[in-house]
């Protein structure tokens, strides 16, 4: 929701979010892909047949993608590429999107940044 998204994109950059808790197991995921630098889970609320978020396990204050650095830009490839890598391990072989939410205007809600996933159907443009 709007209001909460934009409260929370003001919080401090390290502040814990849900995703560090789905990287703990302490709350239920789908897991498809994990390795120690990235985990990859199904959105709770899926936007396609296919709908995956994949997310750094060490946030260092990269709530969003506003707020990379350079010592981020090794992790910010990891994750395209493991993105890919999901891709294809989903048999998304005719084509699929990737989105980067980020704050209120893009329509951010969880400030641990994460890499949409969608595919499994046909996309359209422009994006809402
Ligand atoms: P938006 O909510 O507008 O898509 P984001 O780009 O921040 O904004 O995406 C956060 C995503 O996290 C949403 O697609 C939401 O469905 C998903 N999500 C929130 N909580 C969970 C959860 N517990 N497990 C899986 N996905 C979740």
């Amino acid at each position: 929701d709007a209001a909460l998204a934009a409260a929370s994109s003001t919080a401090p950059a390290d502040t814990p979010t849900i995703f560090d808790k789905i990287i703990k197991k302490e709350i239920p995921s789908t897991v498809v892909y994990e390795d120690d630098k990235a985990l990859a889970f199904r959105d709770i609320q899926p936007q396609a047949p296919t709908h995956i978020l994949i997310i750094p396990k060490v946030k260092d204050g990269l709530s969003g993608l506003s707020k990379a650095e350079e010592r981020h830009i090794e992790i910010l490839g990891y994750l395209l590429y493991i993105a890919k890598v999901v891709a294809k391990q989903e048999g998304l072989d005719d084509g699929f999107r990737i989105v980067i939410n980020d704050g209120p205007s893009g329509c951010q809600s969880v400030y641990h940044l994460h890499i949409h996933l969608i595919g499994g159907r046909q996309m359209n443009w422009p994006p809402g």
